[in-house]
């Protein structure tokens, strides 16, 4: 991987998009970085189609429903590493806080017994709930954890440049859970 740019795809599942950020609090060290990697498919860029070879796939956020499920799938077809980025994608964390509970009431907490308006449950046009919320591992094979939340700016860095160096990072030299 030394020679060539290597290709990344990035995508945040059932995550608060703070892991994506932290991404983009590499600062100027992204400029260093484009040289030696391309974003090939991001919400940080205009790129919507995932191509069907990418080397490094990064995954922010749990799965927790029926659209977070098929985008991991798909990464893992399409990516050669997959990379589960933060806490949620790690281990669950915040979104697997509604587990211990049923989904109806969960739905009904957060769409009628909190609302004042035209509280009701929407139905149409969103993707299906599941009843618990799982890490990434939990649907598909990862190769690399990166624990934090959100992992810090250094962490992510460390891991692209390992991998771009041809070397396998460790990220728990770097990181830890809730960092
Ligand atoms: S790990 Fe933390 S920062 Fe990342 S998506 Fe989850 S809550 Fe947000």
């Amino acid at each position: 991987m030394s020679e060539k740019k290597i290709t990344v795809a990035t995508a945040w599942l059932d995550g608060c998009s703070g892991c994506h950020m932290s991404f983009l609090d590499m600062d100027e060290r992204l400029v260093d970085l484009a040289q030696k990697l391309d974003i090939v498919y991001s919400p940080l860029v205009d790129t919507k189609v995932l191509p069907e070879q990418v080397d490094v796939g990064i995954l922010e956020g749990s799965i927790s429903n029926d659209a977070d499920l098929h985008h991991a799938q798909e990464f893992r077809k399409h990516c050669k590493l997959l990379i589960s980025l933060g806490d949620c994608a790690v281990t669950g964390n915040v979104p697997a806080m509604r587990n211990p509970f049923k989904l109806e009431a969960v739905l009904d907490r957060a769409f009628r017994e909190t609302v004042d308006l035209q509280p009701q449950i929407p139905t149409v046009g969103l993707p299906t709930l599941f009843r618990q919320v799982r890490p990434i591992h939990g649907c598909v094979e990862v190769d690399v954890y990166v624990p934090g939340c959100p992992p810090h700016a250094d962490a992510i860095f460390y891991v692209l440049n390992e991998l771009i160096e041809g070397r396998t990072p460790d990220p728990n030299l770097v990181t830890r859970f809730g960092a």
